[in-house]
Order: structure tokens, then sequence, then C-alpha cells
């Protein structure tokens, strides 16, 4: 049965990969400079292992008790670990020093937040900001045409324990192919007009989009790491 997941998990990373490959090839990009995080909710430790054999970048989780039960399992052993679904504030303390990065900050003040405890722990925590691409009020993240008030607000602030390191975005749930490439357009854009204001602050910057259903228009409008699941791990089974 292990055995199973471990080969299953491997073919589908080896072709997530060729496609990421042909997506890069196709837009004249060196697709070693696309990221491949595995987002592994609803999988268990047996499952990460099995990405993390296989050569993943880096897995992501988006809630706090699941990855503080893999944690202790030691599922991401080996693979960086990022944080990247909704963060309440009075979760924060479980997050900062645990992840190397949080995709997913949609607030001053969960950055702030994330700041006290980064200090109090004595680490710096590398943040993206997650941006509203769509302007759904299902999702959270900045408007589009706050990022750049964000960013000079957060710079000129007295923080020293983040680290903004880019932009992360989700666009609306597309029907069909392509239709979110204006969006991943619209973002990259934006990522490259944040780019000087951020190199003030981090050197290494990302530009986190693109879903199993999409990840190619991603990489085509300039996305330098993928959140990919289910084109790995599989259908997810959510509790009825
Ligand atoms: C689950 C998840 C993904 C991956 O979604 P798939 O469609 O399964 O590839 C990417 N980003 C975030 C924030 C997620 O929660």
């Amino acid at each position: 049965m292990e055995e199973e997941i471990r080969k299953t998990i491997a073919d589908n990373i080896a072709a997530v990969r060729e496609r990421m490959a042909e997506a890069a090839a196709r837009a004249g990009r060196d697709p070693a400079e696309i990221l491949l995080c595995g987002a592994s909710k609803m999988n268990g430790a047996a499952a990460c292992r099995a990405a993390i054999a296989a050569g993943i970048d880096c897995l992501g989780e988006n809630r706090v008790q699941e990855m503080t039960q893999k944690l202790s399992e030691h599922a991401y052993d080996g693979a960086p670990l990022h944080f990247i679904g909704v963060l309440q504030k009075n979760k924060v303390r479980q997050v900062v020093g645990r992840v190397d990065l949080i995709h997913s900050v949609d607030s001053l003040s969960l950055l702030d937040e994330i700041d006290r405890r980064a200090a109090k722990e004595g680490v710096v925590q590398n943040v993206l900001l997650e941006v509203n691409v769509g302007g759904e009020a299902s999702k959270s993240g900045f408007a589009p045409g706050d990022v750049r008030g964000v960013i000079e607000e957060a710079l000129g602030r007295a923080e020293r324990h983040v680290r903004i390191c880019g932009l992360m975005a989700i666009p609306p749930a597309a029907e069909k192919k392509g239709e979110n490439l204006p969006y991943f357009e619209q973002m990259h854009q934006l990522f490259v007009d944040s780019t000087p204001l951020l190199l003030h602050n981090s050197t290494e910057l990302y530009l986190s989009m693109g879903m199993s259903g999409d990840f190619e228009d991603a990489i085509a409008a300039g996305s330098t790491m993928v959140r990919v699941g289910t084109a790995i791990f599989g259908a997810r089974h959510y509790p009825a």
C-alpha cells in the first residue's frame, strides 16, 4: 500500500515537472527558476514523505492543526515547509518559526502579529503578501491597487522580524482553460512593479501562483512557484 502511494506520487510529480518544463519552454523561461510546492492538505505523513523522496521543492499546508499534527509525525523532514492557507492571528504562534515561508499575509495587522511573534522567538519570518486579484468577496488578500502602499508602509515600520519576499494569488475558479491568464498577467506586472521596493527587503523574491488546473498559464505569465495538490496527491475527499 505504502509502496503503491510512493510510486503514484513519484509518477505524478514527474508528470507535473514535465508539464512545467513544457510551459516554461513555450514561454522562453528556464524551468529551474520555477519551484514546485506540493499542497499536501488532507494527505497523510506517508504521502508527504513520498513527495519529498520524489524531489518536491517544498510542501505547503493550509490548516494549522493539520500541519502541527503532521509536524509531530516528522512528515516534512527533508523539505522546506510553507503555510499557504488563511492564517488567523490567534494561530500565528503555531506557525511562526516553524515554516520557511507564509504565503498568505492578507492584512497589515497580521503582518504586525507575525513580526511580534518572530521577535519573541528571535527569528526572521519570510512571508508573501496575498493579493485578491479577482476582487472576490469570498477571498482574502490585498486589493491589487493597495499592494504598493502596503509594501511601503511595511518597509517603513520598525518591523525587522518579517521579510516580505513577494506576492501570492489565488484567482477565481476558472471554468475554461486560459480564463485566468489575464489575472496571472496582472499579478506578474504587479510583481515586476513591486520588485524594486521588495529588493530593499529580500534578495530572493517569489511570485506564488498556479494550481493543478492552471499552473501552465501561471508559468506562461511568470509564476516562480506553483502550488499543486490534486495533480500530485489525487482528489481530496472532503467529509460530507
Ligand atoms: C489546496 C491548495 C492548492 C492546490 O490546489 P489543487 O487544485 O489541488 O492543485 C494551492 N493553493 C492553496 C492555497 C491551496 O489551499
